[in-house]
């Protein structure tokens, strides 16, 4: 029987829990548990999600593969902490939502990058934060982005690609200055909108009561606004220029549907609302094909 490689994740959350649960369910790794909370790790043990906690960062040996699953501001302080690990490792790598300050994070805190780094990014998630929201499926039918660096060794991008395929992951690759324009669009600018427009609506009524009346238009929408205050600061101060580019695309489009409004213009709207329709039923197509597969 092969041996299982030994993987540390630290930090305990959705995300990093659920890829404990995931491995562990597929029988495919070793999994050791780090959070800055005792009390997360204990639950962790007892909840499926860790064979083995650890309590402190300082004596670690003996472990093939770091997952670090914590906010991206919070990334250089690990790295500080595991610095006298990462020689011996078979992978080092994160899950952090903004790849290009990831990167210039290890570099700084290292002096360069070492050959087992290879940044990563799972395009699953939810609104819930912490161990308990873990959930074994959580990568199933989805992409994890791999941003291999230059100097990032075959052999590790080849473990890492196989542990997240065991989840269920889909992998592919792209370089992090395309991740990071990719996910502003489809990721970073929606939540902006959902943060904004929830904020909007319960600021200007009185005792949020205008959400009473509202529906499952509202619901959809809205939903990702309910996501983790810290984790969005943090990718908005690191993912800044591909962020306001997209954002400021927006803008220009929003306020053409606003003089279209203003001015009556029937056919701008229709042709508008039927561009988006399209996209959005081909984007429901690809959906639904990935779900399929
Ligand atoms: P989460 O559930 O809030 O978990 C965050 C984890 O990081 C917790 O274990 C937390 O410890 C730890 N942590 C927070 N600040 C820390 C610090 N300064 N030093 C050390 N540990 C710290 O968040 P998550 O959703 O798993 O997000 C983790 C990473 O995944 C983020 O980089 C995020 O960008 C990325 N990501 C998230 C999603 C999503 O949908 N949520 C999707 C893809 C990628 P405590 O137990 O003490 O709180």
């Amino acid at each position: 029987m092969a041996i299982k490689p030994k993987v540390l994740i630290i930090g305990l959350g959705l995300i990093g829990a659920s890829f404990g649960k995931a491995l562990r369910g597929a029988g495919a790794a070793h999994i050791i548990g780090f959070d800055r909370e005792e009390g997360v790790a204990e639950q962790a043990i007892e909840l499926g999600v860790i064979d083995e906690a650890r309590f402190s960062l300082k004596v670690l040996s003996d472990i093939d593969v770091v997952v670090m699953a914590v906010p991206v501001l919070a990334i250089s302080s690990i790295v500080r902490q595991i610095d006298y690990l990462i020689p011996s490792l078979k992978v080092l790598t994160d899950v952090g939502s903004v790849k290009g300050e990831v990167v210039k994070s290890v570099n700084k805190v290292l002096g360069s990058l070492p050959e087992c780094f290879v940044p990563g990014h799972p395009i699953a998630g939810a609104e819930k934060s912490g161990v308990t929201a873990a959930q074994e499926d959580l990568f199933q039918n989805h992409l994890h982005i791999l941003t291999p660096l230059e100097h990032s060794q075959p052999e590790a991008v080849e473990l890492l690609s196989t542990l997240w395929t065991q989840c269920g992951a889909q992998v592919v690759k792209m370089s992090v200055q395309r991740h990071d324009e990719v996910l502003a669009a489809t990721s970073h600018l929606p939540h902006l909108l959902a943060f904004s427009l929830v904020d909007t609506l319960a600021r200007e009524s009185e005792n949020r009561e205008i959400f009473k009346y509202a529906a499952g238009g509202f619901r959809d929408f809205s939903r990702i606004a309910a996501s983790d205050p810290t984790m969005w600061h943090d990718i908005f101060l690191t993912n800044k220029d591909a962020t306001l580019t997209i954002l400021r695309r927006f803008q220009t489009d929003l306020s053409m549907l606003e003089r279209a409004i203003e001015e009556e213009n029937g056919e701008a709207l229709h042709s508008v609302f039927s561009r988006a329709k399209s996209a959005r039923d081909h984007f429901a197509e690809i959906l639904a094909e990935r779900e399929k597969s």
